[in-house]
Formats: structure tokens, sequence, C-alpha cells
């Protein structure tokens, strides 16, 4: 790498001298974006929530062994999928109302690469059938048995349709006094998203849930709805959403903060206008939690959420941390 930097920096130097160079000569566009290739680029990784610590030292230990950033934040989350204790990604996760697990997934890369899939079903790896989706279909979204085809013809393992024992016992405890209706609720829903960046400024995201417990069947949420549960754009930096995903579908949450990032404002401040939005759009702000976390470029970060419990985890060159966001209601 340490070529092509020197090269930009000393085609940068070239701009300012007033050289012309070939082919990029010229416009203030094309200046700003050389003045932000030079800079040394802070990597970290950032997920939402508890399960995002073990999820960010998988990610991290990708990204220091030579792993490209899609393959930290695929491999990130991946940890969590796998994690027999969590309720909300995952196979292992609380099901829909017919008792039946569907899992959302997306990944996006920051060149605006991007690969989904919504309401699939025995797919332990939602997030490797979307990088899957990304890279070797000319589409962006698979969902339902489509997905699952596609995950068949490309040697995904297909697992039982069974409920995990914590699940079952949730589901069953659920069933007694639910009357068959979806539970909206401030609990019952904790995606992992993950956003990072590596030391090139190569930026990439990654969200991965077993969604709404107790949700109607065939619903989708949020999360692998690009620009809603998650955006990147390496221009700017990248964005990704938890919480109710009907709220962040409502006011496309990811791709809101992105763009308000590209107009100038903070990670912290585009997090905090993208929740007031969510706050003044909502159908049932007292049953509704929403967390977003955002990084820029410039390795800046913020995360914001409506009301207090929302935390998320960021690793860097410094070390990690565990972080409480502010929220609206306190
Ligand atoms: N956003 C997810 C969904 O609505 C759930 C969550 O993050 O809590 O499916």
């Amino acid at each position: 790498m340490g070529g092509r930097r020197k090269f930009i920096k000393h085609s940068l130097l070239s701009t300012l001298a007033g050289i012309p160079l070939a082919g990029n000569a010229g416009s203030l566009q094309t200046f700003r974006k050389e003045e932000k290739t030079v800079k040394n680029f802070t990597p970290q990784v950032l997920s939402t929530w508890n399960h995002g610590m073990p999820a960010n030292d998988k990610a991290w230990e990708v990204l220091n062994s030579g792993g490209t950033i899609v393959d930290a934040v695929e491999q990130g989350v991946m940890v969590t999928e796998n994690d027999l204790s969590n309720l909300s990604v995952g196979l292992q996760g609380l099901p829909d109302r017919e008792g039946i697990v569907t899992l959302d997934a997306s990944i996006m890369k920051g060149d605006g690469s991007c690969g989904s899939v919504a309401f699939v079903r025995q797919v332990k790896h939602p997030i490797t059938l979307a990088r899957k989706v990304m890279e070797k279909t000319p589409h962006v979204m698979l969902a339902g048995e489509g997905a699952r085809l596609f995950a068949i013809s490309e040697g995904m393992p297909i697992e039982q349709e069974e409920l995990s024992p914590k699940a079952r016992e949730a589901y069953m405890r659920w069933k007694e006094n639910a009357k068959y209706q979806p539970v909206i609720n401030i609990e019952n829903h904790d995606t992992i998203g993950m956003v990072g960046m590596d030391e090139n400024g190569a930026m990439a995201g990654s969200c991965t849930t077993s969604g709404l417990a107790y949700k109607m069947h065939g619903r989708v949420g949020d999360s692998p709805i690009i620009g809603a549960g998650l955006f990147v754009d390496e221009e700017v930096g990248a964005a990704t959403a938890t919480g109710l995903g009907e709220e962040v579908i409502r006011i496309c949450g990811a791709f809101l903060i992105v763009e308000l990032m590209r107009q100038g404002r903070t990670p912290q401040e585009a997090c905090e206008e993208a929740v007031k939005r969510a706050v003044s759009k909502s159908k049932d702000i007292d049953n509704t939690q929403i967390g977003f976390l955002a990084l820029n470029k410039e390795g800046e970060f913020g995360a914001f959420a409506i009301r207090p419990g929302f935390n998320f985890a960021r690793h860097h060159g410094q070390g990690k941390s565990l972080t409480d966001a502010r929220s609206w209601y306190k």
C-alpha cells in the first residue's frame, strides 16, 4: 500500500503545485477526493449491543491477519449467528408467531456493492448467503424459498428446522397469553449491525437478525433492506440500525445518516437527527426502540437511540470498548 500512498501523495502535491495530471486534472471535486485519500485512516470496527464485543474480536483478528474489511464484517457477525445463547440473531433466535425462525441479513461494501437475504429458513449463516448474493448473482436481494434454494445450490448446509431449547421455552410461554398477536415492544429484538474501515479507508458493513420475535410469518424488518438497516458509501461513511425495523424502514434510517454525514454532520449529529426523525414519524413511540450506529471516513463515530439501553462495541488500534449510547428519552 505504501507505493500507492506515495503515488497519491505525489499526485496531490502535483495538483497543489498547479501541475496538470493525466486523467484527473481540474475539478475541485477531484481535488477533494484526493485530499481525503492521502489521510491516514483509523482502522476500526463497531457493532451494536454487547454481542458486538466477541463479534468485533473476530472481525479485528480477520483484519489483522490480512483479510479484507468485507471478510471482517462477514466473519465478525458469524460469531453472533453461531452463538447459541443469542435469541435475536441466527437460527437459535426467537421464532415468528407460527413457531418458525426466519432470518434477514445484508452486507455492503463502500463502493456500493451489496447483497441481502430476507425471510430465509434453515440457513445458519444468512450473512454468508447475503455475500454470495452480492458476489455471485446479478441481484441485490433474494427472499424466502428462493434464497434457501440458492444456498443449496452454493453448497451451504441446510439445518434441521427445530427451535433451540431456549427459544422453544420462550415461545411456549408467549403462546399462553399472546392471542396470536405479534408483539411490538422495546425488547425481544436485538440485531447485530457492524460497520468497519481498514487502514486504507476501505469500508464495509453487515447486519443480521432473526428479527422481531413472534412477528407475522413473512414479516421482513429493516436489516436486509439496503438503506434502512445498513448503508455504506466509503466516500462518506457507514451506518447501521437496530430496533423496531418498521420504524427504521419508514425513514430509510441508515441511508439518511450517511447522507446527513455527506452534508457535513458528524456521525453523532447524524444519528441524533435520524432518531429525531423516527420519533416524529413513529406510529407507536411508547413501544418503540431504535438504535443507530455510524462511522465516517475520518474515523469519527457516533450512536444514538430513542431510549436508554442501547450500547455498542468498538475495536480499534488502541484497544476496545463497550459504550452506552445516549438517547432521546433520558
Ligand atoms: N431491526 C430488527 C428487525 O426489526 C430487530 C432488531 O434489531 O431489534 O427485524
